[in-house]
């Protein structure tokens, strides 16, 4: 079959310019290398919606946050995804950082962030006690906010596929080249796949992509940034996104509280020679550690619940490298997609789809429907509506993971769906079963068998995040080795 586009890339931007290119009457189909959709940079972040005070004025960057900040309500609502413009703070420990937040503040006016103003030290502390006392002054930063970038991600692939659009996991993109007739051969794996256009929305490997097409050629630096997690038990020690002002002594971390209410501590900037390789490191985490304590001097170390690494796709430009290479017609880039991408994803999801349908002379698919209801949330709910939920689905009674109480009705919905859960993580990311404190210590053998018993497969099949990560070896009671 010879696809209207063909995307690559599973991300928040792949699954964003997705759903958009679904408002079109347009064929399009999604290439994903890993088993599961949102496994790059857009699983592993700080899930901040940026104000866009940072960027540089007249970057893609500066202009993709600003934009795809200001439309985070609609698509939230129109995805039932959690989002909250809780609001963020650039912190001085030091009363000589004061010129330097009044030129962020100059840049991001430049920028078009509305709101930004300076808070004092008397203001800064009334608004979030636990911060250290030291602090100075702050960048007060209205429009920031925090998103689930997983949920996010998900629920733009669930609304694509709603859509029409056609999903391929396990399909990593080994070769793009072109047919006599000018279109495009994809080559991979799950199949050779033609179409007139191809958007590139690889993350890490986005260079690589582009490089196979042009003579325009780019390069990515994968840059890791490792983090601590802080149990919920603490959802209230901070309300804003804490950053600190760059000094002397490095970046500085972040203190970022979370839709879902734990809080992130991190990242660092490490550039690495794997792109692949988010593990975190006993001396990247200890520098965290050491660095956020600078903000919140009683963190509570004992109440980390885990670690984890995202690694970023740092472009030679320091910018988004968008659209068409010269010598590259209908060949999209979504190259370089470093921070603030998730908060650009909207944005560059809107563009890079319009930029698509121009180009390929379309009209609008009348028959787009841009709600994507969520999966009930047990959770969430009122006594009153738990009751009234359980007497419709029984299996809304049944608690499966304690520690985020997402019960049984929530994980079969989410292997049911569209672009549904196939392996535990995939579960994890889209209901939040094992992401307690107890990290899947009691929810894991029933994820397990609800997931065989849906997907049909045998529970030695089931694994945690495709490839080789099955949990179990052999039946004990047949005694034979993979049955
Ligand atoms: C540590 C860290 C912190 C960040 N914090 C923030 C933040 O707070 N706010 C913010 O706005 N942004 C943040 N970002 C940036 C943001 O996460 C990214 O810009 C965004 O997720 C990029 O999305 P993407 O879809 O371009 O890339 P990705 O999410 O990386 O997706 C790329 C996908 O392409 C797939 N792929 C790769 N090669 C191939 C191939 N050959 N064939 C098929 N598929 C392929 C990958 O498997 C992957 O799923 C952060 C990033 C990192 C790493």
């Amino acid at each position: 079959m010879l696809y209207d586009v063909i995307l690559i890339g599973g991300g928040v931007v792949g699954c964003a310019t997705a759903r958009e290119l679904a408002r079109y009457s347009l064929s399009v189909a999604l290439l994903e290398k890993t088993e599961d959709i949102c496994n790059g940079q857009s699983k592993a972040n700080t899930a901040i919606v940026h104000g866009g005070y940072d960027a540089a004025p007249g970057s893609n960057k500066a202009k993709f946050n600003v934009r795809g900040n200001a439309m985070f309500e609609r698509i939230a609502e129109e995805l039932s995804v959690p989002f909250s413009r809780n609001g963020s703070l650039v912190v001085s420990f030091e009363e000589s950082g004061i010129p330097a937040l009044l030129a962020l503040k100059q840049r991001g006016e430049a920028n078009g962030v509305k709101g930004l103003s300076i808070l004092g030290r008397e203001a800064l502390l009334a608004r979030e006690p636990n911060l250290n006392p030291a602090a100075q002054a702050a960048l007060d930063v209205p429009s920031g906010g925090i998103v689930c970038p997983y949920e996010l991600t998900i629920a733009y692939a669930e609304n694509a596929a709603q859509n029409g659009v056609t999903f391929f996991r396990d399909a990593p993109v080994t070769a793009v080249s072109r047919n006599a007739d000018g279109t495009f051969l994809v080559s991979s794996p799950a199949g050779e796949f033609a179409s007139r256009a191809v958007v590139n929305c690889a993350g890490v490997h986005s260079a690589e992509l582009n490089n196979m097409v042009s003579e325009e050629k780019h390069s990515i630096t994968a840059r890791r940034g490792e983090y601590y997690i802080v149990d919920k038990a603490y959802r209230d020690a901070f309300h804003s996104t804490i950053f600190q002002l760059p000094t002397a002594m490095g970046k500085g971390v972040l203190i970022a509280p979370t839709v879902d209410g734990t809080i992130l501590i991190g990242p660092t900037a490490d550039d690495i020679p794997d792109k692949d390789d988010t593990r975190t490191t006993a001396e990247g985490l200890a520098r965290v550690l050491s660095r956020a304590k600078l903000s919140w001097p009683g963190l509570p170390a004992r109440a980390f619940i885990t670690t984890y690494a995202g690694v970023r796709a740092h472009a030679e430009t320091d910018d988004f490298i968008l659209g068409e290479p010269a010598d590259a017609p209908l060949f999209f880039n979504a190259l370089g997609v470093e921070s603030p991408g998730l908060s650009a994803a909207p944005a560059l999801g809107e563009f890079l789809a319009q930029s698509v349908a121009e180009r390929l002379g379309t009209a609008p698919n009348p028959a787009f429907d841009p709600i994507r209801p969520g999966i009930p949330k047990f959770r969430d709910m009122t006594d009153a509506e738990r009751a009234e939920i359980i007497a419709r689905d029984p299996e809304y009674a049944k608690i499966v993971c304690r520690c985020e109480l997402v019960t049984e009705a929530e994980i079969r919905a989410s292997i049911r769906r569209p672009v549904g859960a196939r392996t535990v993580d995939g579960i994890k990311r889209r209901t939040r079963a094992g992401m307690g404190r107890c990290q899947a210590g009691f929810c894991l053998p029933r994820t397990l068998e609800l997931l065989a018993e849906e997907l049909a497969a045998s529970p030695l099949s089931i694994t945690k995040c495709g490839g080789e990560s099955r949990y179990l070896e052999s039946n004990l009671f047949s005694g034979k080795a993979g049955e």
